[in-house]
């Protein structure tokens, strides 16, 4: 199925919300600073915004219905965004999608210390059940944070597929929205997050949601420990005013 939002639609990707690492660090970039996140929540607040999650976004990603309103979502399931970003969103009433990787949770970001990136800690099930709690939005990132275009398709199959019930049996909630690791997906996963019963995905492909996108494979917007205010407005505001803007 396609998407069919009335307005050109930004879904916003965080990773971490946490004080930046040492310079020369890679993937430094993908830290946002606590209190830059709570500033920029605020004043979207403030400008009539409303921050939602895939599951509360998705009558707008549909057509159903129209507002001035944008995805929020994390990829990795860190705990700082539990500890940083939470207080932001029951403060702003604003709600968030936050795609774990199922197999790990009270874990670390495994994936990326090879890189060099510093270990951080993934939510424990008790933290993944406060988030929860709050009305916030758990997701799937597969089991292992597997690269799926690496991966040979039956156990590509099983990442994806798997990933939903043992994060429901965690989250004690469904589990609907789906996030290919590193944006890497060919379109046979395309099929496999549809018929694992995911009723959404999304990429790292650069981007705001338009008609006619597929519903799993939706492009997203990110968001970097140096986007400033502005930037980050004409990001939204471009989408909402511009009814059949060029893709940006
Ligand atoms: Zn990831």
């Amino acid at each position: 199925m396609a998407a069919r939002p009335v307005r050109p639609l930004s879904i916003l990707t965080y990773h971490q919300i946490a004080p930046a690492a040492p310079r020369g660090t890679p993937f430094r970039g993908l830290s946002v600073d606590p209190a830059r996140f709570a500033r920029h929540m605020r004043w979207l607040r403030r400008l009539g915004w409303q921050g939602l999650s895939m599951r509360d976004l998705d009558p707008y990603l549909r057509g159903e219905r129209e507002g001035k309103v944008f995805g929020l979502t994390f990829d990795d399931g860190y705990r700082n965004v539990l500890e940083h970003a939470l207080p932001v969103l029951r403060e702003t009433g604003f709600t968030a999608t936050n795609y774990l990787v199922a197999a790990h949770p009270g874990g670390e970001n495994f994936w990326d210390v090879p890189k060099g990136v510093p270990a951080s800690p993934l939510m424990r099930p008790d933290e993944i059940q406060t988030w929860v709690a709050a009305g916030q939005e758990v997701g799937a990132h597969t089991l292992d944070h597997a690269d799926l275009t690496a991966t040979a398709a039956l156990e590509a199959q099983r990442q994806i597929t798997q990933a939903r019930g043992v994060l429901e049996a965690v989250a004690q909630q469904p589990v609907e929205a789906f996030c290919y690791p590193y944006g890497h997906y060919g379109p046979e996963h395309v099929d496999m997050a549809r018929a694992a019963g995911y009723r959404t995905a999304t990429t790292t492909r650069r981007g705001r949601v338009h008609a006619g996108d597929d519903l799993w494979a939706l492009p997203r917007v990110p968001v970097l420990r140096t986007t400033h205010f502005p930037a980050l407005m004409q990001k939204l505001m471009t989408a909402y005013e511009d009814r059949r803007g060029a893709r940006g």
